[in-house]
C-alpha cells in the first residue's frame, strides 16, 4: 500500500469564481501584514459556511515567538467571531521583500498545518486550500494533502 498525495495545479484563470475571489482578498490581506523583521507580507482568506469571509495576515513582533502566521490569524478571528461556523475554505499568498507577489505559491507551516487539521476535526468537514503564486496555484482538498498521518487526539 502507498500513500499518496493529490495536488492539483491550476493557473488563476482556471479557477471558479468564488475561489478566485478568495485569492483576491488573501492578497488584499498582504497589504495589511505587520512584517517589519522578515518584510514577507502574507495574506489569508478563509471562506465560512455561511458566506463570510475572513482576512488574515503575519504580525509579526520582536519577541519572535509572539507573533502569528497569516492562516491562524484567520481561523483564530474566525473562531473568536463565528464560533460556530465551519471553515470551508482558506486562500495563502505572499509578496516578497520587494513587495511583489511570490511567482510560486507558499504553503502552511508546520504549526497552521495541525491547527488546520484540528479544524477540519472540530468542525467534520475538510477545508478546501488554494495556495496562490503568480505562476500557479496549488489546490488540496484537505489539509491531510499536505499533512499525511498527522498527529491528532480525536
Ligand atoms: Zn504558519
Amino acid at each position: 500500500m502507498t500513500l499518496k498525495s493529490e495536488i492539483q495545479v491550476a493557473q488563476l484563470s482556471e479557477l471558479s469564481d468564488s475561489d478566485r475571489q478568495l485569492v483576491d482578498l488573501a492578497i488584499e490581506a498582504t497589504s495589511r501584514s505587520y512584517a517589519p523583521y522578515s518584510h514577507f507580507c502574507v495574506g489569508a482568506s478563509i471562506l465560512l459556511e455561511n458566506g463570510v469571509t475572513i482576512m488574515g495576515c503575519n504580525q509579526e513582533n520582536a519577541a519572535f515567538p509572539a507573533g502569528i502566521c497569516a492562516e491562524r490569524s484567520a481561523i483564530f478571528a474566525a473562531g473568536a467571531q463565528y464560533p460556530d461556523q465551519a471553515v470551508v475554505a482558506l486562500a495563502i499568498t505572499a509578496r516578497n521583500t520587494k513587495g511583489e507577489l511570490i511567482d510560486e505559491p507558499a504553503s502552511p507551516c508546520g504549526p497552521c498545518r495541525q491547527v488546520l487539521i484540528e479544524t477540519e476535526t472540530r468542525f467534520k468537514r475538510p477545508v478546501r486550500i488554494l495556495l496562490y503564486g503568480k505562476n500557479r496555484t496549488f489546490i488540496v482538498d484537505s489539509i491531510k494533502q499536505l499533512m499525511p498521518l498527522s498527529f491528532t487526539e480525536f
